[in-house]
């Protein structure tokens, strides 16, 4: 597989691959081009050439190309899902999703051409203003490995609909999706030059593209660390930045909920995609009322989801992404037994057996009798471990979600209003759920507070934030 640079395949300058491994049987799926600090520069010429003619079509113009290329990702949406459950191991059903998601995102940002509209501002006899927004010029996306195919087309979507160009780089272990979309927007008809990808390391390609000088806006999804890093490497430079740097959510479940459904949600919030995912519930607390009828319900259920290759049917959950991956949860599993921050109640290791041997599997995974100060609450658990805690009321179930210092999504599972206000107004959070967890509907607004980065993504704020206001004054 090559890298996408200008609409067309280029092997890359230098030399050195990456190879793309599957998760589940550690076999080669495919090499990319370790993309050099050149390859980065030709992407970004190569947008900047671009940029004039796509910014002067009309929005609509630009809108009618990302609806074509909706219709080629889901024409293609099997072959797609079918290669994104081999470089990433997640479940073929998820993939699936995850593809139509993507032409979902296309088609939502393809609906509003034409709306997102400036202002006039009328000042009397001083004058009339024109409020316009222009888009930014050459913007770099930054790609992680866990929703590779759903986090291209958030910032693919609403970057070329405003009229900028786009270099992306993905994540090196699930690079190959994304160049297959990337090269059916070329099929589709999209100008030369208007989305770039360049395959390589964070450090190397990564890094080359955060410092250009021609890039005037970031987008980055990914680890807090690395967000910090970008934040420090484009702020000499000033150019604009989105950063969606994950979560710690939790999910409130209330007396009066119904148990069976949040038992679900809960399953579905933590272990979707191996639990890999920024908003899945990664703390649970439930009302002592209905604590143990619910631990009951839970357990058997989580003990008897299938985990597997991704690619046979029924499998619930996959591997997890890299050995790196698996490596950083069998780590947190086991500081919370060296440092007396929980039990494990099941799971808790590797899942054993041959055909388990050359992937990154781990056994879902439930921790009760968990201190309030636990390391575990307060980090990002990216896996599939999900500790269970226990709450008298109301008001010590928000002062406990509000401990973390991420504020990304949060749910509370009731049928009362009152909690819901309660909740929604007191609760660190971009997104507050109701009896649900984990939908992203591209309609609305994404992302949150503190550690959880800043800037939104999704609906018109997407829009905003990949243009600029220009005003014209006119001085009658
Ligand atoms: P990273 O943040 O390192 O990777 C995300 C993307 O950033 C990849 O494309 C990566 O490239 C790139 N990148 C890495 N370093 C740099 C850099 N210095 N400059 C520019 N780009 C860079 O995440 P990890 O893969 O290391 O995952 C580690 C942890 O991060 C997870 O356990 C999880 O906690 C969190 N995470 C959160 C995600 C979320 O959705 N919020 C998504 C992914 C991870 P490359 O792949 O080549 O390294």
């Amino acid at each position: 597989m090559e890298m996408l640079i200008n609409g067309k395949a280029d092997a890359g300058n230098g030399s050195a691959w990456i190879e793309v491994i599957n998760p589940a049987t550690g076999e080669l799926v495919e090499r990319v081009p370790a993309g050099s600090k050149d390859d980065v520069n030709a992407a970004v010429e190569s947008a900047d050439l671009a940029f004039g003619a796509w910014s002067e079509k009309t929005m609509r113009e630009r809108g009618l190309l990302l609806g074509r290329a909706a219709e080629l990702v889901r024409r293609d949406h099997k072959q797609l899902a079918e290669l994104l459950t081999r470089e990433q191991g997640k479940p073929i059903r998820e993939a699936i999703d995850e593809v139509r998601g993507c032409a979902n995102i296309l088609e939502y940002y393809a609906s509003i051409a034409g709306k997102p509209a400036g202002e006039a501002v009328s000042l009397g006899k001083a004058g009339d203003c024109l409020v316009t927004r222009v888009p930014l010029g050459v913007c770099g996306a930054i790609i992680p490995w866990n929703m590779p195919v759903i986090i291209m087309g958030w910032k693919v979507g609403p970057a070329l609909l405003s009229g900028n160009t786009l270099v992306l780089k993905p994540a090196s272990t699930a690079p190959l999706t994304n160049l297959k979309i990337a090269g059916l927007f070329s099929e589709a008809g999209l100008p030369a030059g208007v989305l770039n990808v360049v395959t390589g390391s964070g450090e190397i390609a990564g890094e080359a593209l955060v410092q250009h000088k021609r890039v005037k806006k970031i987008s980055f999804t990914g680890n807090g660390i690395t967000g910090r890093r970008i934040r420090e490497l484009t702020g000499n430079r000033l150019a604009a930045l989105t950063l969606e740097l994950g979560g710690s959510d939790p999910m409130i479940v209330m007396a009066d909920a119904d148990v069976k459904k949040a038992v679900e949600g809960a399953i579905r919030g933590r272990f979707y995609n191996a639990g890999q995912v920024c908003t899945a519930v990664k703390r649970l607390y439930l009302h002592e009322k209905i604590a143990e009828e619910f631990m009951r319900e839970l357990t058997t259920k989580v003990e008897g989801l299938k985990v597997g290759n991704g690619l046979v049917p029924g499998t619930d959950m996959g591997p997890l992404n890299s050995p790196a991956q698996r490596d950083r949860i069998a780590t947190v599993v086991h500081e919370i037994t060296a440092n007396d921050e929980g039990k494990i109640l099941t799971g808790g290791c590797p899942v054993p057996g041959k055909e388990y041997e050359r992937g990154n599997f781990y056994k879902p995974t439930l921790v009760g009798d968990v201190p309030p100060d636990a390391a575990l609450l307060k980090n990002e658990i990216f896996g599939p471990v999900l500790p269970v805690m226990t709450f008298p009321d109301l008001a010590t179930a928000i002062a406990e979600a509000n401990r973390s210092l991420y504020g990304l999504g949060a749910s509370v599972w009731t049928r009362d209003l009152a909690t819901v206000k309660e909740f929604f107004t007191h609760v660190h959070a971009g997104i507050v759920w109701v009896n649900r967890h984990l939908t992203l509907p591209p309609e609305v607004p994404f992302g949150g507070t503190e550690e959880s980065g800043i800037g939104r993504e999704n609906g018109f704020h997407a829009i905003d934030s990949y243009t600029q206001t220009k005003t014209l004054f006119l001085g009658w």
